[in-house]
């Protein structure tokens, strides 16, 4: 494509994805019993997907800093930050970049992998433009040839994960995957930080500050658990979202403020809804930003999302590095083994762990159905439909299979199918009252 051409087509595609984030965003800001401090977390996302102001607030006079890009929550962030670097996951939830993304991928990929080459052609919007290089984990098959379709406009790395947790080999190849990682980077952008080597001082740091924005995390989960609850699920997700695209402390000290005015909010009020709505756990692919269309929809139609396990959302910040004296070696083992053992990603297998993970969060936030989300052409999620709809059954918990992907034109048909199930929930919690 010639260069005028190529501008043209970004610019289109840029506008295209600023008009539908906005979309959501407006949406989200017309509630008007929103938490107030929720706004920042609307400002960080419109920074990034409409203002393309993404550069400034993140490198923060720093140009120095190298950006460096994750394609899932596989990748250790710790060792990023400890590089002096600055980690952004690529999340691929844009409908436009998915169409983009398809011509150069076989039908039937999943959309996350088409909005991820859609975004790289065409090098917008700015997160994907501004990444040094990239890393990709061998996760599932569209990932791992995603990466090699990567490779076309970015440095691409890759890091190749077991499929099985279980055994001590693949214990051992994943922490030589990490100290490959660490070297990688220290290679990458040890001239300008700390000497040559990622320093026991700067890996501890690291690891402590996102220590802090996981217990800000947890805090929120914990106060989403609430017989009454005091946020909506699709606002609670963009905050989480929202830490893919700022720094750890400004994201640490907004969800600090979130989780304060809603623990205020939770002994007087406002709450979101009345205390029988059906309540919601959203199992399945992860959403991303700004492909919200299921988080709404759910909302819309009158229950709400009280928690979800996705890696873009409940799951992302969940678990903290266990580590107990400090030493490079014992941090080195704590992470591998923080990304890798409660990792519930259904690549592995046997995952048996997602099973326990779903019917813990059942229970913890008494949810009355699960809405499972499928995007099309993702069949490790869809495989793993049969065993959890197994063991909800056993536990009289409703499961709803929605398939969909990116593309609006099925909403009116989600919200009917959505619309049925929050009815049937209703009608079903009205009656146990009742009894
Ligand atoms: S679902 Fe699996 S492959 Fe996808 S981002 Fe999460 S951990 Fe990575
Ligand atoms: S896990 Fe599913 S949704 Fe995620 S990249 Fe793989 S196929 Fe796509």
């Amino acid at each position: 494509m010639k260069n005028a051409q190529l501008k043209k087509r970004q610019d289109r595609f840029a506008r295209g994805i600023a008009r539908s984030s906005e979309m959501v965003l407006a949406e989200l800001e017309d509630c008007p019993d929103r938490p107030r401090n929720l706004d920042y977390f609307i400002r960080t996302m419109r920074d990034v997907f409409v203002e393309d102001q993404w550069d400034k607030r993140l490198k923060q006079g720093d140009e120095e800093k190298k950006i460096i890009g994750t394609y899932c929550m596989m990748v250790p962030e710790e060792l990023i930050y400890a590089a002096g670097a600055i980690p952004v996951r690529l999340s691929g939830g844009s409908y436009e970049a998915s169409c983009v993304g398809d011509e150069q991928v076989p039908r039937d990929t999943c959309p996350v992998v088409k909005a991820s080459l859609g975004s790289a052609s065409l090098n917008s919007p700015s997160p994907y433009e501004m990444c040094d290089v990239v890393i990709v984990p061998t996760t599932c098959d569209a990932k791992r040839k995603m990466g090699e379709e990567l490779s076309r406009f970015n440095e691409v790395w890759m890091l190749e994960v077991p499929h099985i947790k279980e055994s001590e080999a693949s214990r051992r190849q994943w922490l030589q995957q990490i100290y490959g990682l660490k070297k990688s980077l220290e290679k990458y952008t040890g001239r300008k930080f700390f000497g040559k080597k990622i320093s026991r001082k700067a890996l501890d740091a690291s690891i402590k500050m996102i220590g802090f924005a996981q217990y800000q995390a947890r805090r929120l989960y914990e106060i989403r658990k609430s017989k009454k609850p005091v946020i909506f699920g699709r606002e609670a997700t963009l905050a989480i979202n929202a830490y893919c695209y700022d720094t750890v402390p400004e994201w640490t000290k907004a969800m600090a403020e979130l989780n304060d005015e809603l623990e205020e909010r939770s002994k007087n009020g406002p709450f979101v809804c009345r205390e029988h709505t059906p309540r919601i756990l959203l199992a399945g692919c992860p959403t991303a930003f700004p492909n919200w269309k299921i988080p709404s929809l759910i909302e819309e139609m009158g229950a709400v999302l009280v928690t979800d396990e996705s890696c873009l959302g409940d799951r992302y910040l969940y678990d903290p590095v266990g580590i107990t004296e400090s030493s490079m070696r014992d941090m080195m083992t704590g992470i591998a083994a923080r990304y890798l053992m409660p990792c519930v990603c259904p690549s592995f297998a046997p995952n048996e762990d997602r099973l326990f993970r779903l019917l813990q969060m059942a229970e913890d936030f008494s949810v009355d159905g699960i809405i499972y989300h499928v995007l099309k052409g993702c069949v490790i999620y869809d495989f793993e439909l049969f065993r959890v709809e197994k063991i909800m059954k056993e536990k009289n918990i409703p499961v709803l299979r929605i398939e969909t992907d990116y593309n609006p034109e099925d909403i009116e048909q989600l919200r009917t199918r959505i619309e049925a199930f929050i009815e049937m929930l209703a009608s079903k919690k009205k009656k146990t009252k009742e009894l």
